[in-house]
């Protein structure tokens, strides 16, 4: 994911879970990241009998872009890599000014009119967070404007316009419960907050992460059973299933109607328990053969078969903990130093809100390499499972893979040789020249040993 930007702390927390607990194929990642919606006058979606005769592709040897594509795909990486900071640093400015403003001392006096402790997170809680999101405005719509230049994102300014409107409601009723429930342990224990917060939050996060595919993404896109739209793809899909004797039904594949806002191309797992599903986007299938959609599913099914949602919740937790426990620690420090500057009167006070959210953006930022190199390590491990699923099934299956990595990068216009420095901070997948290379390589059959995954 290369969208990251700091909103708000509810959204600080689920970007960790729900960016791990949703593993894409793409260099874009579900979780908080992209904005999506509904506009209305695209195309419509693909069926098998609509798609194109598979072009006859010449053989990759390697990831290579023409010409005139590698260098657009090299100045729209730059410019993403450069939002990428600008959006940190803008974010932490936005804080620091809500500080030295001393709005949430504002908001805290106007909140505290009311008795109830809920009555007051109900209005304090969004007023701070729809005054950061405002201010957050100019990266998020740059990072729009970027991408509707480069041909990525054909989403209109009003479509875009609601699902960021969708997206602050969201994060007021989230950000309500969980400031309410926060501000309640801090009055309650105010040495041990950050563990009982933890404790308090986790199923909390969990069952967000079982909803989201249900109520949340739903919002953003219009998904469809895969079976409805493209049957025949479903059959071949179910092959893929069969040749890991496995059980993923045909009612827990989605097709997303990504061409409504994107050209890129994608799929993902997402869910827990019975929400668990496959979702293929609809750009994927209009694109890419039905051996390289295979290869796709076979990634995803990685995924979902090496338990990556569960893995990727438990790391969040973790990271999770660690991050609230110097939230905890950096509060007292700060609120020592400029507690009285700022108008705070104490950690129990709402109005230290934007200073726990300061220090969340300040330390999620520098926690972003780790969770990006375990990303990249889960990615890998799907894109070999995808491989080993799909050798014998489908005619030269590393070939198959490594074309199906060729067009993922040039739709979505991916870095063909990134800066090893941007790899280790911002990729949460290797960088397409390795995968590629791996996919060309990775052959344990020739060598007489088994699959790793794939038995
Ligand atoms: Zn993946």
């Amino acid at each position: 994911m290369l969208r990251f930007r700091i909103r708000n702390a509810p959204a600080l927390i689920l970007f960790f879970l729900l960016f791990a607990a949703s593993c894409a194929f793409g260099q874009s990642s579900r979780g908080t990241a992209t904005l999506a919606a509904t506009s209305s006058t695209q195309a419509q979606p693909p069926s098998s009998a609509q798609r194109p005769a598979p072009q006859t592709s010449v053989q990759v040897r390697s990831y290579t872009l023409p010409p005139d594509i590698y260098e657009k795909a090299v100045k729209y990486s730059r410019a993403q890599y450069i939002l990428y900071f600008i959006s940190f640093v803008w974010g932490v400015i936005v804080l620091l000014l809500v500080l030295s403003w001393k709005l949430a001392p504002k908001y805290r006096d106007w909140a505290e009119h009311a008795h109830n402790r809920f009555v007051q997170a109900v209005i304090f809680a969004p007023l701070l967070l729809l005054t950061i999101a405002v201010l957050g405005l100019p990266p998020d719509i740059f990072g729009h404007w970027l991408e509707r230049n480069y041909g990525i994102s054909v989403q209109s300014w009003n479509s875009w316009a609601w699902d960021w409107t969708k997206s602050q409601i969201i994060s007021f009723i989230l950000g309500i419960i969980l400031v309410w429930i926060l501000y309640a342990i801090i009055r309650h224990s105010p040495r041990r907050w950050w563990l009982y917060f933890w404790v308090i939050t986790l199923p909390i996060l969990v069952f967000l992460v079982f909803l989201a595919p249900l109520v949340i993404d739903p919002l953003f896109n219009k998904f469809e059973p895969l079976q409805n739209t493209d049957p025949q793809l479903v059959t071949a899909l179910e092959q893929v299933v069969h040749r890991a004797n496995m059980d993923i039904p045909p009612d827990r594949m989605f097709l997303m109607k990504a061409s409504e806002k994107t050209n890129a191309v994608d799929a993902y797992v997402t869910g827990l328990g019975a929400s668990k599903r496959v979702v293929v986007w609809d750009t994927t299938i209009k694109k890419m053969t039905v051996p390289e959609t295979m290869f796709v599913f076979g990634h995803e099914m990685g995924h979902y078969v090496l338990n990556h949602v569960y893995k990727g919740l438990a790391f969040g937790a973790v990271v999770l903990l660690v991050l609230l426990y110097l939230g905890f620690r950096g509060m007292f420090w700060s609120l020592s130093r400029w507690g009285g500057v700022w108008g705070i009167r104490g950690v129990d006070d709402w109005a230290s809100l934007p200073v726990l959210l300061l220090l969340f953006a300040i330390l999620g930022f520098v926690a972003s390499p780790i969770s990006n190199t375990f990303s990249r390590h889960i990615e890998h491990q799907a894109d070999q499972y995808g491989l080993e699923v799909t050798h014998g099934l489908i005619p030269d299956s590393n070939q198959v893979a490594a074309q199906s990595f060729e067009i993922l990068g040039e739709v979505d216009l991916s870095d063909p040789d990134p800066n090893p420095f941007i790899e280790f901070w911002i990729f949460n997948h290797p960088p397409l020249t390795e995968r590629v290379n791996f996919a060309l390589t990775y052959d344990p059959w020739a060598e007489g040993k088994q699959p790793e995954f794939v038995k």
